[in-house]
């Protein structure tokens, strides 16, 4: 099955607002395939998640996928790989997490602060409503990294604590087994 290339950070793409899709064009050939493409891209590159706009295209589509066995994101909770057309985020908890992330269009990774639960509402892939009441604080995060990809934000934006910016291969070598509680002093 094909994939896409991955548009990398510093092309514009990513910093631009992408269209809502209209549900007359879900059941679409073209838009079922470019689905399946976009799905097969995240999973080929060891992603928990991508943003349509990751791969060039302007348009409010996320997919996620948590597997266990990730290496990218070792023993998370899993999640389905699950599409979302128009998704938008309805409710989150007042508790922020900061916890590490990483991006396929970036090779980095840095820590980043996000409601610990939040609720998604959107189109699955037969033009149906769908709700996900995301209780586990890494899936509620996997999410709103995804729809913020939509609106032209990316996780590096929301990096508190600079400092904790990492090439990825860095950061497994000097953060990775690292307690978060030794890097963020509580308060
Ligand atoms: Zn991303």
């Amino acid at each position: 099955m094909s994939t896409y290339k991955m548009i990398r950070l510093g092309n514009p793409i990513l910093r631009s607002k992408s269209k809502k899709v209209a549900k007359r064009k879900i059941l679409t050939p073209t838009f079922q395939k470019f689905l399946d493409t976009l799905a097969n891209t995240c999973i080929k590159n060891s992603g928990v998640g991508i943003a349509a706009p990751q791969v060039g295209v302007e348009k409010r589509v996320i997919v996620v996928h948590v597997d266990p066995k990730n290496p990218r994101y070792f023993n998370k909770k899993p999640f389905p790989l699950t599409i979302v057309i128009n998704p938008k985020i309805t409710k989150h908890s007042k508790k922020i997490k900061e916890d590490w992330e990483g991006d396929l269009s970036a090779d980095l990774r840095g820590l980043v602060p996000r409601p610990m639960t939040c609720t998604v509402v959107g189109l699955n892939r037969k033009g149906e409503e769908v709700t996900y009441a995301l209780e586990d604080d890494f899936h509620a995060r996997v999410f709103q990294h995804e729809i913020d990809h939509l609106n032209g934000v990316l996780f590096l934006d929301k990096v508190k604590r600079k400092n904790t910016f990492s090439e990825y291969k860095q950061w497994k070598k000097f953060w990775k087994n690292k307690n978060l509680k030794d890097i963020i002093p509580t308060s």
